[in-house]
């Protein structure tokens, strides 16, 4: 199967090729036509299989689609620096054709080029929970606008002791939105908050 039959519009697909890719992953297989179709997705998948890609194509694809406001319109919470900044250059590699801006905030480092980045309105957002949370309550974040919404690892997330956090992000985001839910396991906590958040997901697992 070629990326195209998924439903992935040319910009992306010449931007696969550009990095090598054949062919989809399972992950990407199954997740892909069901995220593009706007449906929420709960994910059981590891790093490694392909998950970024199964996620950062459908929002691209969406954001390239719909009419930029200089808000946040897609979010994608991960639980740590590495993987944010991993995200952030696959979302690089991957939107090379579309112009869309996004950035990517974690901690440990400091905020104020994040402030700057910020400010310049990006369309899609990766982040780590504690900074996003820092930011948000000093004004330099909102998401109110919000059309997508990907949570990465919630399993380490709460591994973490980041799920609290979490909630408290979830409940920034308008209620009306696309959640991708993505955990590599599905301990109890897991399960009831993607029950919690996700409306009637399509279920895909590797
Ligand atoms: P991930 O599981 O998202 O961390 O991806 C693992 C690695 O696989 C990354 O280096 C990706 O660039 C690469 N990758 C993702 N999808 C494909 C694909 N369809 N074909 C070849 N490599 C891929």
């Amino acid at each position: 199967a070629a990326f195209a039959t998924l439903g992935l519009a040319a910009p992306l697909v010449r931007a696969l090729v550009k990095e090598g890719y054949e062919r989809p992953t399972p992950i990407q297989l199954q997740s892909i036509p069901e995220a593009l179709s706007g449906r929420d997705l709960l994910g059981c998948a590891q790093t490694g299989t392909g998950k970024t890609a199964a996620f950062v194509l459908p929002i691209l694809q969406r954001l390239s689609k719909t009419q930029r406001h200089g808000g946040i319109r897609a979010l994608v919470l991960t639980p740590t620096r590495e993987l944010a900044a991993q995200i952030g250059e696959r979302v690089t590699a991957y939107g090379r054709h579309l112009g869309l801006r996004h950035t990517v905030i974690y901690g440990g480092v400091g905020q104020r080029p994040q402030e700057e980045n910020l400010a310049k309105g990006p369309d899609l957002l990766v982040a780590t929970p504690g900074r996003l949370l820092d930011l948000m309550q000093q004004g330099f974040v909102r998401l109110d606008r919000v059309e997508v919404f990907v949570l990465d690892e919630a399993d380490r997330m709460l591994d973490m002791g980041f799920i609290h956090d979490v909630r408290r992000v979830v409940a920034a985001l308008p209620k009306q939105k696309q959640t991708l839910f993505f955990s590599a396991t599905m301990p109890r906590e897991i399960a009831a908050l993607a029950d919690n958040i996700l409306v009637d997901p399509a279920r895909v697992s590797v």
